[in-house]
């Protein structure tokens, strides 16, 4: 099955009980048994539920992988991750995170004795000098979150693999349509599933793919264990969003494509910061990597402050001013007041991430309407 028809078949059988089409929503916390201990395969709705079932199958196709888990965010996911490590474990991770992973990683499991160290990827062997014996785990986000840096999964994952060190790819900004980081040897995907699996702004979810059965057993108990289940209306959710991503995304590309040329030539644009450029510095590995190049872009401004920042974030009309990513709508955002706004400045200023930093995720709608929308706010400055 190739992947157009995998968004829409995998996993999916009609309902067995009506012939339902569409996998129906099994708002159940419990399920009768025959006599003690003899089930259908469903005793209580945290450890097992059908729709939940059907969005697992769906996804560990999606992403070549063995199996998948799925929790009630994306940050729940990497939680059930990092509950695999033990005190004095490391993690090596890239060092332009999402806002809110670091958060996890530094204020949470820092506390439990585990190690972080964040490092800039942008080169693969920069690795190297960072594993230690204790290293159990390289994290990586690709494209980064606001940077757009690329990082190249199939290098890290070899040199992680030849170790023995598990690596899991956050792959929310590129989806499954643009990039299966299972097929470059990574044990594990995670995705913000809020994003572009859902679609639609909608629902909070998330979930990990991994080509490691006994991983995915572990990741199964943690699910079980420690409870943080979606409800079975979010799975739903995200197993409608997932039947239309293949035409999303691609037209997502498309339009981020023409904004990103559009920014460019713009007087009052200094950078724009997307990897089809042919002089972004990992454009090869991002064209090696993924199917397009996404449909997130962020730009600088030549007036390089807060205010002039506030100017275009607050005169555009059809990209909301909000946190989030991946919808059918256009979203513009501030990283560094509101996504970012959790990592110190200095740690932001390090990777180019200013003041008068903006991110766009380029949504679906007419892309005549979308430049124009963002040069009366531009104009405004
Ligand atoms: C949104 C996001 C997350 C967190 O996901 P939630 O569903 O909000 O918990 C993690 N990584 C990336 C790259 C994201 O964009």
């Amino acid at each position: 099955m190739r992947f157009n028809t995998k968004v829409i078949h995998a996993g999916i059988e009609p309902d067995p009980s009506t012939g339902a089409i569409m996998t129906p929503i099994f708002q159940t916390s419990t399920y009768v048994q025959d006599a003690p201990g003899q089930h259908k395969g469903y005793a209580y709705a945290r450890s097992q539920n059908p729709t939940r079932a059907a969005l697992e199958a769906n996804l560990t196709a999606l992403e070549n992988g063995v199996g998948a888990v799925c929790y009630s965010s994306g940050l729940a996911a990497m939680d059930a991750i990092l509950r695999m490590l033990n005190p004095g474990d490391e993690v090596v991770a890239t060092n332009d995170l999402y806002g809110g992973s670091y958060r996890l990683m530094t204020k949470l499991f820092s506390k439990y004795g585990i190690k972080m160290v964040f490092v800039d990827l942008s080169e693969a062997g920069n690795i190297i000098a960072h594993i230690t014996n204790k290293t159990k785990l390289v994290w990586l986000e690709t494209p980064t979150n606001p940077m757009l840096n690329i990082v190249d999964i199939e290098a890290i994952c070899s040199i992680a693999n030849e170790k023995g060190i598990w690596s899991c790819v956050d792959n929310t900004f590129a989806s499954p349509y643009l990039q299966n980081p299972l097929d470059l040897g990574a044990t594990m995907v995670m995705h913000s599933a809020t994003k572009y699996l859902g679609g639609h702004s909608d629902v909070i979810h998330g979930c990990v793919i991994t080509s490691d059965k006994g991983i995915h057993e572990e990741l199964k108990f943690i699910q079980n264990a420690a409870g943080a289940v979606p409800g079975p209306q979010d799975c739903f959710l995200i197993l409608r969003g997932i039947k239309t991503l293949h035409i999303r995304v691609e037209r997502a590309c498309q339009n981020a494509e023409s904004i990103a040329r559009f920014l460019k030539s713009h007087d009052k644009v200094s950078k724009v910061y997307w990897p089809g450029f042919e002089d972004h510095p990992n454009h090869e590995i991002a064209k090696k990597q993924m199917k397009h190049f996404g449909g997130m872009v962020s730009f600088d401004l030549v007036e390089n402050n807060i205010k002039a920042a506030n100017k275009v974030l607050s005169n555009t009309h059809y990209f909301s001013l909000a946190e989030s990513l991946g919808g059918v709508e256009s979203l513009i955002g501030h990283p560094a007041t509101m996504t970012h706004a959790s990592i110190p400045k200095e740690e932001r200023l390090k990777v180019g991430l200013t003041d008068s930093l903006i991110r766009l995720s380029v949504g679906i709608e007419d892309i005549s309407d979308l430049k124009s929308d963002l040069d009366t706010a531009l104009n405004a400055i």
